[in-house]
Protein backbone atom coordinates (compact mmCIF):
# COMPACT_ATOMS: atom_id res chain seq x y z
CA UNK A 1 0.00 0.00 0.00
CA UNK A 2 1.29 3.31 -0.82
CA UNK A 3 1.04 5.77 2.06
CA UNK A 4 2.17 9.32 0.70
CA UNK A 5 4.48 11.06 -1.51
CA UNK A 6 7.94 10.83 -0.05
CA UNK A 7 10.03 12.84 -2.59
CA UNK A 8 10.16 14.17 -5.84
CA UNK A 9 14.02 14.01 -7.68
CA UNK A 10 15.33 16.69 -9.24
CA UNK A 11 18.49 16.20 -11.81
CA UNK A 12 20.73 19.49 -11.15
CA UNK A 13 24.41 19.63 -12.51
CA UNK A 14 26.03 20.95 -9.22
CA UNK A 15 24.40 20.74 -5.65
CA UNK A 16 26.29 23.03 -4.66
CA UNK A 17 25.14 25.49 -7.20
CA UNK A 18 21.32 24.67 -6.48
CA UNK A 19 20.94 24.71 -2.83
CA UNK A 20 21.53 28.23 -2.80
CA UNK A 21 18.20 28.95 -4.96
CA UNK A 22 16.08 26.61 -2.58
CA UNK A 23 17.57 28.04 0.97
CA UNK A 24 17.20 31.86 -0.68
CA UNK A 25 14.98 32.28 -2.86
CA UNK A 26 12.48 30.30 -1.79
CA UNK A 27 13.45 30.00 1.98
CA UNK A 28 13.78 26.24 2.47
CA UNK A 29 16.60 24.46 4.63
CA UNK A 30 18.93 22.02 3.52
CA UNK A 31 18.86 18.98 5.82
CA UNK A 32 21.61 17.44 4.67
CA UNK A 33 23.71 15.51 1.65
CA UNK A 34 24.64 12.00 1.50
CA UNK A 35 26.27 9.95 -1.58
CA UNK A 36 24.84 7.10 -2.44
CA UNK A 37 27.33 5.34 -4.11
CA UNK A 38 24.68 2.28 -5.37
CA UNK A 39 23.09 5.39 -7.28
CA UNK A 40 26.09 7.30 -8.46
CA UNK A 41 24.69 10.30 -7.25
CA UNK A 42 24.84 12.65 -4.59
CA UNK A 43 21.73 13.60 -3.05
CA UNK A 44 20.72 16.75 -1.03
CA UNK A 45 17.59 17.06 0.95
CA UNK A 46 14.41 19.58 1.90
CA UNK A 47 11.55 18.94 3.84
CA UNK A 48 8.81 20.81 2.32
CA UNK A 49 5.63 19.93 4.49
CA UNK A 50 6.65 16.31 5.10
CA UNK A 51 7.39 15.77 1.48
CA UNK A 52 11.19 16.06 0.27
CA UNK A 53 12.98 17.67 -2.56
CA UNK A 54 15.89 15.24 -3.38
CA UNK A 55 18.17 16.84 -5.51
CA UNK A 56 20.80 14.54 -7.66
CA UNK A 57 23.80 15.28 -8.80
CA UNK A 58 25.83 12.95 -10.92
CA UNK A 59 28.88 11.31 -9.59
CA UNK A 60 30.08 9.76 -12.77
CA UNK A 61 29.30 9.78 -16.48
CA UNK A 62 27.79 6.39 -15.99
CA UNK A 63 25.21 7.53 -13.46
CA UNK A 64 21.51 7.72 -14.71
CA UNK A 65 21.35 11.41 -13.77
CA UNK A 66 24.14 12.18 -15.52
CA UNK A 67 22.49 10.44 -19.20
CA UNK A 68 19.25 12.38 -18.21
CA UNK A 69 20.96 15.41 -18.10
CA UNK A 70 22.37 15.03 -21.54
CA UNK A 71 18.92 15.19 -22.77
CA UNK A 72 17.55 17.65 -20.38
CA UNK A 73 20.86 20.46 -20.22
CA UNK A 74 19.18 22.52 -17.24
CA UNK A 75 18.15 19.72 -15.16
CA UNK A 76 14.26 18.93 -13.79
CA UNK A 77 12.09 16.67 -12.38
CA UNK A 78 13.31 13.06 -12.93
CA UNK A 79 11.14 11.01 -10.85
CA UNK A 80 8.27 10.55 -8.22
CA UNK A 81 8.83 8.63 -5.07
CA UNK A 82 6.07 6.79 -2.95
CA UNK A 83 6.33 5.60 0.21
CA UNK A 84 5.02 2.30 0.72
CA UNK A 85 4.27 0.02 3.73
CA UNK A 86 5.79 -2.79 1.99
CA UNK A 87 7.92 -2.14 -1.15
CA UNK A 88 7.87 -5.98 -1.90
CA UNK A 89 4.40 -5.97 -1.97
CA UNK A 90 3.61 -2.76 -3.57
CA UNK A 91 6.77 -3.66 -6.67
CA UNK A 92 4.64 -7.26 -6.86
CA UNK A 93 1.26 -5.77 -7.36
CA UNK A 94 3.05 -3.24 -10.26
CA UNK A 95 4.11 -6.27 -11.96
CA UNK A 96 0.78 -8.00 -11.98
CA UNK A 97 -0.85 -5.47 -13.32
CA UNK A 98 1.70 -5.47 -16.43
CA UNK A 99 3.98 -2.93 -15.67
CA UNK A 100 7.90 -3.32 -16.17
CA UNK A 101 10.34 -3.28 -13.34
CA UNK A 102 14.04 -1.49 -13.12
CA UNK A 103 14.42 -3.45 -9.99
CA UNK A 104 13.21 -6.52 -9.71
CA UNK A 105 14.25 -6.58 -6.20
CA UNK A 106 14.82 -3.10 -4.13
CA UNK A 107 17.73 -1.58 -3.63
CA UNK A 108 19.92 0.35 -0.59
CA UNK A 109 19.04 4.28 -1.37
CA UNK A 110 19.75 7.47 0.54
CA UNK A 111 18.31 7.57 3.99
CA UNK A 112 18.82 3.50 4.11
CA UNK A 113 15.88 3.48 2.42
CA UNK A 114 14.70 0.15 0.62
CA UNK A 115 13.54 1.65 -2.79
CA UNK A 116 12.87 0.72 -6.75
CA UNK A 117 11.98 1.64 -9.91
CA UNK A 118 9.37 1.19 -12.16
CA UNK A 119 10.68 1.78 -16.10
CA UNK A 120 8.51 4.74 -17.45
CA UNK A 121 7.65 3.21 -20.02
CA UNK A 122 4.66 1.83 -18.17
CA UNK A 123 3.98 4.46 -16.03
CA UNK A 124 2.49 7.02 -18.33
CA UNK A 125 6.22 8.54 -18.35
CA UNK A 126 6.82 9.13 -15.24
CA UNK A 127 9.61 7.72 -13.85
CA UNK A 128 8.65 6.37 -10.55
CA UNK A 129 10.20 5.15 -7.41
CA UNK A 130 8.73 3.31 -4.38
CA UNK A 131 10.42 3.53 -0.95
CA UNK A 132 9.93 1.98 2.26
CA UNK A 133 11.52 3.47 5.02
CA UNK A 134 14.71 1.62 6.94
CA UNK A 135 15.45 0.20 10.02
CA UNK A 136 16.64 3.38 10.91
CA UNK A 137 16.90 4.71 14.83
CA UNK A 138 16.15 8.15 14.29
CA UNK A 139 12.96 7.47 12.16
ZN1 LIG B 1 14.44 9.16 -5.15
Amino acid sequence: MIKKIDHIGIAVKSIDDSVPYYEKALGLKCEGIEEVADQKVKTAFFNVGGVHLELLEPTSPESPIAKFLEKNPHGGVHHIAFNCEDVVDSLARAKENGVLLINETPKIGAHSKKIAFLHPKSTKGVLTELCQDGECCCG
